[in-house]
């Protein structure tokens, strides 16, 4: 590297270290204030967020659009209709979510008043990844306000356009010191990592949250981390098959396969396999035509990077392709709808495949696909199909995953009153209605006493005698 660039690499940082440093102290200073946190205050900026998104709804879906070739229309449905029905829920909700709650007393506090009072944490990072380069951003964006604190959001620097709009827009309905974009790739989040903040939340794989939990513990800061994983999904014989395939075909192509809870691999048993595969072909086919390449539903991959990823995967694979529609084309971004028999050992059973591949293995069994996820890392989400309660049962007893979907796939993340999170190496924390309210809560005890009835309390005072110690 040319020594000048050098210098001026070292310069920029130099730069964007001291801006970081100013904006975060900015923030802060205004959180103190107590600008943030009165419930007028934070009503006003859910409703500008509201207006925010519905005026430019457009303009976001557009750049997703550029990003991802995602249909705008999709994104709406995807990405932009559950922020605006979590900004409504949270209006309705606040006032009586920021009240402190009264707690159950002891014999010894009887004529106390123990309470729980809600106080804002200060100045919130949002970390977000580029799959879904709106939701990552508005969903928890939409809490950390509701619960009265300031906001500093870090996008995905690889869904450039739609970070890039995120960038021109908020500026136009907050001022830095309440909300604020920082743009930029790991350099830039590495620095803004150095700064103190009072919550980060962050959203993408292990590794990096692992980067992340290292720089807040300089400082002390609580984090949330929502990572992924491979989520698996069990088809039991019993299943309805046509409906089965049809749910997890809308789960694993939606985005291309680049969703966290999109279904990762399928165990089914040997008997139901063929019958699963060929309807599962059928619904790919009625979803995307038999020709995905020209389906305007069918997103692209996000990058070469990750192109090139799943198709040195596809190199190495042993599984028999058992439906395939199309050819990658790397200049197009596209891979195919495929679906792969596999065994155990294959390449596609490592890691998240977080594309538009799909493996199948065969199990014996509920029992063997049970011993087979206990045996993997915590998944963000687990799936299973049956008509048979007691497997349900035994599935929700026996596995551990953020969530589960019974007869369907993601499903659950639309119930804004079901906690949305990772267990394990798939995350820690939640999010999502008054669990979102609560992460960016700090829940301050507080026990309120009145001078008289000191002779209750008077056998904690010096000197002891034996009569106190008894009591
Ligand atoms: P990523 O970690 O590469 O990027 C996410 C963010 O972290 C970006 O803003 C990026 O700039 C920043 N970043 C990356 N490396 C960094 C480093 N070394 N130091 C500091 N900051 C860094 O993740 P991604 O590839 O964008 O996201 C994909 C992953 O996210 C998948 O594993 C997926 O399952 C997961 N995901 C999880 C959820 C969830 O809610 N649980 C939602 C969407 C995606």
């Amino acid at each position: 590297i040319h020594p000048l660039l050098f210098e001026r690499i070292l310069l920029t940082k130099r730069l964007s270290t001291m801006a970081y440093n100013a904006l975060v102290s900015k923030q802060r200073e205004y959180f103190l204030s107590g600008a943030t946190s009165s419930l007028k205050a934070r009503k006003e900026n859910l409703n500008k967020l509201k207006q925010l998104i519905n005026e430019n709804t457009d303009e976001l879906c557009n750049a997703v659009y550029r990003d991802l070739r995602r249909d705008p229309r999709a994104t709406v449905n995807l990405e932009i209709g559950n922020a605006i029905v979590e900004i409504d829920y949270m209006l309705s909700n606040l006032a009586s979510w920021m009240e402190p709650t009264r707690v159950q007393k002891t014999h010894l506090t009887a004529l106390d008043t123990p309470l729980v009072y809600k106080d804002p944490k200060g100045v919130v990072l949002i970390i977000s990844p580029w799959n879904y380069p709106i939701a990552m951003i508005l969903l928890p964006l939409i809490p950390a306000v509701a619960a009265g604190n300031t906001v500093i959001i870090k996008p995905s620097e690889i869904s450039a356009h739609t970070a890039k709009a995120f960038e021109d827009i908020i500026p136009k309905y907050f001022n830095e010191e309440m909300m604020a974009v920082v743009s930029g790739g790991i350099p830039e989040s590495t620095a803004l990592l150095k700064e103190r903040f009072d919550h980060i939340l962050y959203t993408g794989c292990p590794p990096v949250a692992k980067v992340i939990m290292e720089a807040a513990s300089k400082h002390l800061t609580p984090v949330t981390l929502e990572l992924g994983g491979k989520c698996p999904v069990v088809v039991e014989d019993d299943a309805d098959i046509e409906t089965s395939a049809k749910r997890i075909v809308w789960g694993k192509w939606l985005n291309n396969g680049q969703t966290c809870l999109a279904p990762d691999y399928i165990m089914v048993s040997q008997k139901t396999k063929p019958r699963l595969l060929d309807a599962m072909r059928k619904v790919l086919v009625d979803f995307y035509t038999d020709e995905p390449k020209s389906s305007k539903d069918y997103s692209r991959i996000i990058s070469e990077r990750h192109f090139d990823r799943l198709v040195s995967l596809l190199d190495k694979t042993k599984g028999n392709h058992a439906v395939e529609l199309g050819v990658p084309d790397r200049e197009d971004l596209f891979i195919p709808p495929t679906i792969l028999d596999v065994t155990r050992e294959d390449v596609f059973m490592e890691d998240e495949i977080f594309g538009p591949i799909l493996p199948v293995m065969t199990v014996s069994g509920v029992n063997d696909a049970i011993a087979y996820i206990k045996a993997g890392e915590k998944p963000l989400a687990a799936y299973i199909f049956t008509r048979s309660e007691d497997k349900v049962k035994k599935f929700l007893t026996e596995t551990s995953s953020g969530a589960v979907t019974v007869n369907d796939v993601i499903m659950h993340l639309t119930v804004d009153t079901l906690p949305f999170g990772g267990v394990g190496n798939s995350g820690m924390g939640r999010y999502r209605g008054k669990y979102g309210f609560d992460t960016f809560t700090h829940e301050k005890a507080v026990l309120k006493r009145p001078f008289f009835g000191e002779s209750l309390m008077a056998v904690r005072y010096p000197p002891m005698t034996d009569s106190k110690s008894a009591q």
